[in-house]
């Protein structure tokens, strides 16, 4: 009998505990996945509507990712710290799957990574090579079901298969696979890339051949790890739009062609939590096949020009992540810099919206030679919850989250930075917060142009008619979150901070230039203003 919603949503989630012998395997016939998970369509409580905090005004990230071949390591340990240090790109779920002498081992649960995994669980996935994720969802819904990483087995043993980016030909490859009589278990196109593969491979084909002719059947953005029994396999999309890393762990690189103990990562951050050292960029379109024998690399694709999402530049990624060879956190003081220059104000005081405002903001204050001061505390602890506030509580909103420092607004002329602004609803209520706390006049600075576009390779931007900078102009949108002046750093500064050629960004959530062609009816679903100009106009008022 089904329990009643209320219940439902408090009952513990379902896990799974794979543990499958070595090859020989047949081609699946029925779900690979236990049957302690419910159905798709049998779905859990989103965590993101029954949230504590309103679905936040921000673009979501979708994934971390993480691939470690260390033999006499503790893998799955490593890869549980690898997916801390990659948390904030995806609170939603994690897994790890592990590959020894007897086979592959998988462990995913609905949650944070220090909330899936104990002591006991990363005991019992031992191995030499593993697998981990952390997942956002974009396409597929917030449900175990589609947790990663995706386990597929194949003629050659076990895949597991972990994925960050969106494919935008997934609806065609979901038809074709499902022509073919895949029984596809979950509702991701990570699922299907998982299946592509292991048909090349069932087909006959190597690891190395099966992913090259699995990766020419995918469009759009894809950074993929990949775990096999014989080794671990790293790849980028042709244009790099989703960011992946080659480490190795200690601190000494490898002669070319030397074996070694090679981590792959989303992010630096996620090598320099394990004591991993920095190699390199995967580069767009390459692959990489790491194997008791070393590593080696192969263009799948034929190299493009490199588009890297520029979001992940003034946003996403860690501010401690290293990126062209500087932090992040050096990128987006420097967006400050620009910023002021471009849209000063005479004003008291610059204070950021923390944490992700902070770097920008201690630019413009060192640009501008106006005092930078913390006017907002952040509660850190705030999480995911299915307790919901009172309603006195909701009045007082934002405050759970951020409270304003009384003592140092009072009086005060404040320019407030953030880096973005998607909706403008959380802007509101901290420009309120503000003036309740006593400022006098508040500015807003935003560290990125006007978002006017969704994004189609992975990143949660809603949809075109729910951007407040598509829909309104600067004014507008300066009364709607009742600020004295609003201003947006240009799409020229953003670019020209990073120091590297501009054409190397993809930045189509600011201009509507998608670097890769996005079919008509998933744009269609999207984009409801395409015909008209952007509305909001860039730089200052
Ligand atoms: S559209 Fe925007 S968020 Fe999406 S990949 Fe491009 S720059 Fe990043």
């Amino acid at each position: 009998m089904r329990q009643p919603n209320v219940l439902r949503s408090l009952a513990p989630l379902p896990i799974a505990f794979l543990s499958h012998p070595a090859p020989p395997m047949t081609f699946p016939s029925k779900s690979f996945l236990d049957e302690s998970y419910d159905s798709p369509q049998d779905h859990v409580a989103d965590t993101r509507s029954e949230s504590l905090l309103e679905h936040p005004d921000k673009p979501e990230e979708a994934c971390g990712i993480f691939g470690l071949y260390a033999p006499d390591e503790e893998v799955a340990r490593l890869a549980y710290f690898g997916l801390f240090a990659l948390q904030h790109r995806g609170q939603e779920s994690a897994g790890i799957a592990t590959f020894n002498a007897s086979g592959s081992h998988c462990y995913k649960h609905m949650g944070l990574v220090s909330q899936v995994f104990d002591d006991q669980i990363l005991q019992d996935l031992s191995g030499h090579i593993a697998v981990g994720h952390t997942r956002y969802s974009t396409t597929g819904s917030s449900h175990v079901c589609n947790a990663q990483p995706a386990m597929v087995p194949t003629r050659l043993g076990d895949l597991a298969l972990a994925h960050n980016g969106n494919l935008v030909n997934a609806a065609d490859l979901r038809e074709e696979l499902l022509d073919r009589h895949h029984d596809l278990v979950t509702t991701t196109d990570s699922e299907m890339i998982a299946f592509a593969l292991a048909e090349a491979v069932n087909d006959g084909a190597d690891w190395v051949s099966a992913a090259e002719q699995a990766f020419n059947r995918c469009y759009g953005a894809f950074s993929l790890v990949i775990g096999t029994p014989n080794g671990i396999l790293g790849a980028r999309d042709q244009q790099g739009i989703r960011p992946l890393v080659l480490g190795v762990l200690g601190p000494d690189i490898p002669e070319v062609g030397q074996p070694a103990h090679y981590v792959l990562a989303s992010e630096t951050c996620a090598l320099d939590i394990i004591g991993a050292t920095y190699v390199r960029d995967i580069e767009p379109g390459e692959l990489v096949w790491i194997t008791p024998e070393g590593i080696i690399s192969r263009q799948w694709a034929e190299a493009t020009q490199r588009k890297l999402c520029v979001f992940e530049m003034i946003y996403f990624s860690r501010p401690d992540s290293i990126v062209n060879g500087e932090s992040l956190y050096s990128y987006r003081r420097r967006l400050g810099h620009q910023l002021a220059k471009e849209a000063p104000a005479d004003v008291d005081l610059i204070m950021a919206v923390p944490d992700s405002g902070v770097p920008a903001a201690i630019g413009f204050s060192q640009q501008s030679q106006i005092p930078y001061a913390e006017g907002l505390i952040k509660n850190r602890y705030v999480g995911r919850t299915f307790i919901q506030p009172t309603q006195s509580m909701r009045e007082v909103g934002i405050r759970m989250k951020l409270n304003p420092l009384k003592d140092v607004l009072e009086g005060k002329r404040i320019l407030i930075v953030d880096d973005s602004i998607v909706r403008g609803t959380t802007s509101r209520k901290i420009v309120q917060a503000l003036r309740d706390a006593g400022a006098t006049e508040v500015h807003m600075r935003i560290s990125s142009p006007p978002v006017t576009h969704p994004c189609f390779y992975g990143i949660d931007t809603d949809n075109q008619d729910q951007l407040i900078a598509a829909t309104k102009t600067l004014d507008e949108i300066a009364d709607q979150i009742n600020v004295d002046s609003l201003a947006y750093l240009s799409w020229e500064g953003m670019l020209a901070a990073t120091n590297q050629e501009p054409g190397s960004f993809c930045s189509a959530c600011f201009t509507g230039n998608y670097p890769v062609e996005i079919p008509e009816p998933f744009k269609r679903a999207k984009l409801k203003f395409e015909a008209k100009e952007p509305v909001a106009t860039l730089g200052v008022p």
